[in-house]
C-alpha cells in the first residue's frame, strides 16, 4: 500500500505548524465534524489510532475483567489485543470464506452468558453484515462494536460502513486508504457516551485542554473523575486528515477500477479475488486472492512474484496462530486458516498504472502454474 499524499497535505500540515496550535485543537474538532458528516453519524471522536479507539469502545461498552468478547481471529492482532487490554477474553470465531468476515452463523455458537461484546471487522474494507450479527447479539444485552479500521469509503446497505454501529473504530494508518500518519476515529450514536469517550482520550479530564485555552475568561477548574488515557490526535494529523477525507471518493473509485481490472484480466483466477458482498460495496483496501488448490505453496508463489519484481504480500493474519493467543481457539477455524495460509494480497495503490498492473497480472498467472 502506497498512500496517496501530495502537496495539499504538506501545505495543510505546514499551516498547522505555523498556527502554533499543534496538539489537539481546532483542526481536530473540524476533522471530527467533517468525518461525522461524511458518515452521517451524530458523534465522531478523534484518537491516536484505531487500536486506542477499540480500547475506548470496549470501555464504553462496559467490557471488563471476566467478560468475553467474540472477535474474528482473521484480523490484525490489534482487534484481539484491545479485548485483552480491558481484562476480557477474546473468543475467536471463524469467518465466511468469501468475504473474510464474521457471520451470524460463526458468532452464534460462541455466545455465552459472559459475552459482553462482539467486534465485527470489515476485513480488508469488505463491509461485514452488521445487522445479522446485531440481531443475534443485542437481544442478549451485549454490544456489537464495528472494527471499521479498513472501511473508510466502503458502504453497507447504502450507507457508509460503520455509520449504523453503536460504536465504530477507524484507522488512519498509512496501510489504510485515508491516512494521517497515525490516527483513528471512534464514532457513536449516543451523546453522553461521546462526551465520556472524549474525556477518556484525555486523561479523564472533565474540561478538555483545548476548551480551557479557547475559553477566554477565567479557566474552568477541571476534575478527573475516572482513569483516562492520552489517546489524543494532533492538529497536524487532523489537518492532513481533512485533505485526505476530501480525496476519499477518488481513492475508492480508482481502487475499485483497479480491482475490476484485476478480476477481468485474471480470468478464472480472478473469480477467486475478494469481491463485494450482497449487502454492500468494498473499498479494496486489501485486494486478496485465494490461490487455487492446484497452485504451489503460497511461499513459492510469493517468491516467484518477487523474482519477477512484484511485491505481493501474504494474506491477512490469524491471531489464534500467534504466540499470545496460541491454543485458545474454542472451535476449529477452517476458513480463517485457509485464507491466512492460501491468500495473497495483490499490489493495489492509487498511482498503480495499467502497465504496472499488466506486469502483475502476467507474473501472477505464471507464478500460480505448476
Ligand atoms: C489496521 C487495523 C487495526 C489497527 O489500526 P491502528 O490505527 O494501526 O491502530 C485494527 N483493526 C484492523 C482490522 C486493522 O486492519
Amino acid at each position: 500500500m502506497i498512500p496517496w499524499l501530495g502537496e495539499e497535505e504538506a501545505q495543510a500540515a505546514a499551516e498547522a505548524v505555523r498556527s502554533g496550535w499543534v496538539a489537539q485543537g481546532p483542526r481536530v474538532a473540524e476533522f471530527e465534524r467533517a468525518f461525522a458528516e461524511h458518515l452521517g453519524v451524530p458523534h465522531a471522536v478523534a484518537v491516536s489510532s484505531c487500536t486506542t479507539a477499540l480500547h475506548l469502545a470496549l470501555i464504553g461498552a462496559g467490557v471488563g475483567p471476566g467478560d468475553e468478547v467474540v472477535v474474528p481471529s482473521l484480523s490484525f492482532v490489534a482487534t484481539a489485543n484491545a479485548v485483552t487490554y480491558v481484562g476480557a477474553t477474546p473468543v475467536f470465531a471463524d469467518v465466511d470464506p468469501a468475504s473474510g468476515n464474521l457471520t451470524a452463523g460463526t458468532v452464534g455458537p460462541l455466545l455465552t452468558d459472559r459475552t459482553k461484546a462482539v467486534i465485527a471487522v470489515d476485513q480488508g474494507g469488505v463491509p461485514v453484515d452488521l445487522d445479522a450479527i446485531r440481531a443475534l447479539v443485542e437481544p442478549r444485552g451485549a454490544t456489537v462494536v464495528e472494527d471499521a479500521a479498513c472501511a473508510a469509503g466502503a458502504t453497507y446497505r447504502g450507507r457508509p460502513a460503520g455509520a449504523t454501529a453503536a460504536l465504530a473504530a477507524y484507522s488512519f494508518h498509512p496501510r489504510k486508504l485515508l491516512t494521517t500518519g497515525e490516527g483513528g476515529m471512534l464514532t457513536c450514536q449516543d451523546g453522553e457516551l461521546a462526551a465520556r469517550l472524549r474525556r477518556l482520550r484525555e486523561h479523564g479530564m472533565s474540561v478538555s485542554a483545548a476548551d480551557r485555552h479557547a475559553g477566554g475568561g477565567a479557566p474552568l477548574p477541571e476534575t478527573y473523575d475516572e482513569i483516562g488515557f492520552n489517546y489524543r490526535m494532533t492538529d497536524i494529523q487532523a489537518a492532513i486528515g481533512l485533505v485526505q477525507l476530501g480525496k476519499l471518493p477518488a481513492m475508492v473509485r480508482r481502487r475499485r477500477e483497479l480491482a475490476a481490472r484485476y478480476r477481468e484480466a485474471l480470468g478464472p483466477l480472478g473469480e477467486r479475488l475478494v469481491t463485494d458482498p450482497a449487502h454492500g460495496t468494498g473499498n479494496f483496501q486489501s485486494c486478496w486472492l485465494l490461490l487455487p488448490d492446484d497452485a504451489p505453496d503460497r511461499a513459492e508463489v510469493l517468491a516467484r512474484l518477487a523474482t519477477a519484481g512484484i511485491s505481493a504480500r501474504r494474506g491477512i493474519m490469524a491471531s489464534h496462530l500467534e504466540l499470545p493467543y496460541k491454543g485458545t481457539a474454542r472451535v476449529p477455524l477452517p476458513a480463517t486458516e485457509l485464507i491466512t495460509h492460501r491468500s495473497v494480497i495483490l499490489p493495489l495503490y492509487h498511482s498503480l498504472t495499467d502497465e504496472q498492473q499488466d506486469r502483475v497480472i502476467a507474473a501472477l498467472s505464471e507464478a500460480v502454474s505448476r
